[in-house]
């Protein structure tokens, strides 16, 4: 029999908006600050951190109570807590900057969309990041939009030599923006066809990329769509496992992002 490990609750660090400026017409960057992020650090790419916002149509914040399995709010309704990259940390002025992807029907995209400075939140983590083989020959990089600031994250981090092959679906071409500069990158931009099921494009586009012997791949975005990613990797074309990182940031007509939150 396997005894899980009671997870100890993750710590709330309470936050409020410092500014917020878009990125592109469907991303935003609120920059979150507060004496609470002392010693907040990242030391990997790609983490995540927990952002807990106040509930649709509140200006409140309610810090849930952890059951030892989830957190619940005191009435029992799912507190809105959704996973974002943690797109850059400034220890000395306590900054925190997540881009958030601006989309219909999401209560953390709503909130980003209009928030202003001096709204409250809270963040916890961070969670497991990308241990980048720098040894590796190569990288190929493949997400949607909400995989992009981990991309950006990516492209900043891996080594100037190494040859970096980026894919990106797009939902509309107004999501485009310029990416960080890489010595060794090629960025493919993939537009999703009207009506394709998110990932269709970005799925074709792996499935049409070339992988040198040791490549390493980095994949991220809708759950679906992930899920078809690792089948042709992993089963069609034979990619060793260790040499793969595919995760699923949410699914498809699911509140609340998948469980891969880090
Ligand atoms: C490790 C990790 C890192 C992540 N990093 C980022 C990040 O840096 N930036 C970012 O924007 N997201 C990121 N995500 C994804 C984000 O957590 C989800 O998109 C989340 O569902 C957004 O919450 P929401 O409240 O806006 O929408 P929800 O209330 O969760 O969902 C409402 C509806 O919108 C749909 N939906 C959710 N996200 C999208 C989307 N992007 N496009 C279209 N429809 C969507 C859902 O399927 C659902 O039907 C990350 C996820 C993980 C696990």
């Amino acid at each position: 029999m396997t005894v899980r490990a009671r997870r100890e609750p993750p710590r709330f660090r309470h936050v409020t908006v410092r500014g917020v400026e878009p990125v592109s017409r469907r991303m935003v960057r609120v920059t979150l600050a507060g004496p609470d992020l002392a010693g907040f650090t990242v030391d990997e790419p790609a983490a995540s951190v927990r952002l807990l916002i106040p509930s649709p149509g509140s200006r409140e914040l309610v810090v849930p109570r952890w059951n030892g399995n989830e957190f619940l709010l005191p009435d029992g309704r799912r507190p809105a807590l959704r996973a974002f990259t943690p797109r850059r940390v400034d220890a000395t002025a306590l900054e925190l900057d997540l881009d958030v992807v601006i989309h219909d029907g999401g209560v953390a995209s709503e909130w980003a969309a209009s928030a202003e400075a001096g709204d409250v939140a809270a963040v916890s983590g961070p969670g497991r990041g990308y241990a980048v083989d720098r040894d590796a020959p190569a990288f190929l990089l493949a997400g949607d939009e909400t995989a992009v600031p981990a991309m950006s994250q990516l492209l900043e981090t891996l080594p100037a030599e190494t040859q970096v092959h980026v894919l990106v679906e797009v939902a509309h071409p107004d999501a485009r923006f310029a990416l960080p500069d890489h010595p060794r990158a090629t960025i493919e931009w993939h537009d999703r066809p009207p009506g394709a099921p998110p990932g269709d494009a970005l799925v074709r586009a792996v499935s049409e990329a070339t992988l040198v012997a040791g490549t390493r791949v980095w994949a991220a975005g809708e759950a679906a769509a992930v899920q078809r990613i690792r089948r042709q990797l992993f089963e069609d074309r034979g990619l060793p496992r260790p040499q793969a990182t595919v995760r699923g940031y949410w699914k498809h007509g699911r509140s609340g992002g998948t469980e891969d939150d880090g």
